[in-house]
């Protein structure tokens, strides 16, 4: 160990991991290196895994799928492990934590919130599984008797992006694992470490071998080599619009495999004039600033009631400019760093395109010297058009756009006019405006009067090109699960051909 910050020693060399299929540690003959965005010093060492271990990580998981040792026990023996691994990363909180913080560059105090709720999703998903069951039909006629039965779809995909390393990876896992599915999972290239550890964390909690493998390396050759394999019956993919079309092209032209996708969003946060200005306020400060707006919910789209729209801006640029942003190591930081130098350059990109397209910046608007990080600063602009680049385009920064509007109506139209369907927000005490926003308004989790609240009971997931299928609660685990019809014949059967 080396340099300090904020009490925490920075790894004097980077920490080497392995790839782990069929219960075992294997290493790759490349390793590539990731550099903390916060501190620029090299943190952890990856295997660039081949083509061919994706081809044995998908065999074992085969294997795993059809010997039943895992789908062939009873869901509370399942619900065991689950609760095993639960205790498991709460035990191992704080270095789960480190990790995420190193390799992504959130700030700690949020890694250690995220744990909690990936905590939570083990819980869930345990009491999930030994609940998931099917229907009965007694009324098809004294002859005959049905049954639905919900079967475990098989050999399971994940591809998970490094925004959430963590929390996206556990808002999945546990509910697969649930339904009794095996896996092999892609974390992205620049924060898998965290994954890996969870490798060791369900071993240890009684996993059988081969039902849970990870692959590392880049999406274009593991990810891609995951998404087109014949042997994985469905594909569950975390990450950008462009590459879940991808993986629908390689769905159809390989066999079909189901698709679970949580893609983009350009996500409305709706304020009223009868609202409360300020808990509204620091909700879209906090909605468009957490995980500094790398966030797929991030509402990045603010659509205030023009009555009280000069008003509004300016209490919410007061608050944006008091969020601290900085080292995330730090227990006071709320903004931690930008995850990737490409990001980094995205957002700046997007800002300049705001600036020269003619939106007027409230606050923010420029990159933050701080250390040897990347960081940005949160941004907010006024005077939005619809036609405008920032207005359209998720930036996936800390970036808020703010659009006026007269009537319901108007503040309807502007929230649906996205491709994206992902997240939305409204704050009234108007209750008939509140709930007509939340009927009309298309998007697959909604807020009202508050902001990214809830936890793993609930479903996520988009409408329009935000994605595919549900992840989380009891539709989370049947995600994972295909419907069986049963017929059982009672009694003497009518004979089509007389004897
Ligand atoms: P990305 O799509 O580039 O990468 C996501 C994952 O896919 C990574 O593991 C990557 O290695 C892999 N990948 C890349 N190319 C691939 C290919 N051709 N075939 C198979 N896999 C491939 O996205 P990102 O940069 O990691 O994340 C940012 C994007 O993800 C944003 O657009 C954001 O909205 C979206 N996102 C959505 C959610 C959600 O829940 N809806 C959550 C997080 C991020």
């Amino acid at each position: 160990m080396h340099e300090m910050t904020h009490g925490v020693a920075l790894p004097k060399t980077p920490r080497e991991f392995g790839f782990f299929i069929n219960g075992e540690w294997r290493r790759g003959r490349e390793l590539f290196e990731r550099n903390s965005p916060s501190h620029d010093v090299p943190v952890t060492r990856t295997s660039r895994c081949t083509p061919d271990d994706v081809n044995d990580a998908v065999a074992a998981a085969r294997q795993a799928f059809e010997d039943r040792r895992w789908a062939g026990l009873p869901g509370g023996a399942r619900a065991a492990v689950l609760l095993r691994a639960a205790e498991g990363i709460r035990q191992r909180r704080e270095e789960i934590a480190t990790w995420e913080v190193l390799e992504n560059g959130k700030p700690i105090s949020q890694a250690r919130g995220e744990i909690d709720h990936c905590i939570a999703c083990f819980e869930t998903a345990a009491g999930a599984a030994r609940l998931l069951h099917g229907e009965s039909f007694n009324n098809l006629g004294d002859g005959l008797f049905g049954m639905v039965l919900r079967e475990p779809v098989g050999v399971v995909g994940l591809i998970t992006p490094w925004n959430f390393p963590f929390l996206i990876l556990c808002e999945r896992v546990p509910f697969i694992l649930a339904s009794g599915c095996t896996l092999v999972v892609k974390p992205a290239e620049v924060t898998s470490a965290t994954t890996l550890i969870l490798a060791d964390i369900l071993a240890d909690a009684g996993l059988p071998a081969g039902v849970y493998n990870v692959v590392t390396g880049t999406g274009r050759s593991i990810g891609q080599t995951l998404t087109e394999h014949p042997d994985v019956d469905m594909l569950s993919f975390t990450g950008s619009t462009a590459v879940g079309r991808s993986c629908v092209h390689a769905s159809a032209d390989s066999n079909l495999k189901k698709l679970g996708l949580e893609l983009g969003g350009k996500n409305p946060i709706i304020v009223f004039a009868d609202a409360n200005l300020e808990d509204a306020a620091d909700g879209a400060a906090f909605g468009i600033s957490f995980n500094t707006g790398q966030c797929c919910v991030s509402s990045s789209r603010l659509i205030v009631e023009r009555s009280v729209a000069d008003r509004f801006e300016r209490i919410l640029a007061e608050k944006m400019k008091k969020i601290r942003v900085g080292d995330p190591f730090d227990p006071q930081t709320q903004v931690g760093a930008i995850t990737t130098a490409g990001q980094n350059e995205t957002i700046l990109k997007y800002i300049a395109a705001g600036k020269s397209e003619g939106a007027k910046v409230l606050v923010g608007g420029e990159a933050l010297q701080c250390g040897h990080g990347r960081y940005i600063e949160p941004t907010l602009f006024s005077g939005v058009t619809p036609s405008m680049t920032i207005a359209r385009e998720e930036i996936f920064g800390p970036v808020l756009s703010s659009f006026h509007f007269d009537t319901l109506e108007e503040a309807i139209a502007i929230a649906n006019d996205t491709v994206y369907g992902l997240a939305a927000s409204v704050w009234s005490k108007n209750i008939d405006q509140a709930l007509s926003v939340t009927r009309r308004v298309r998007a697959g989790r909604f807020w009202v009067n508050t902001i990214m609240a809830g936890g793993p009971e609930t479903p996520t997931g988009g409408f329009k090109q935000s994605g595919w299928g549900r992840e989380t609660g009891l539709l989370g685990v049947e995600e994972y699960t295909q419907a069986k019809s049963v017929h059982i014949e009672i009694g003497d059967r009518s004979h089509w051909i007389a004897s």
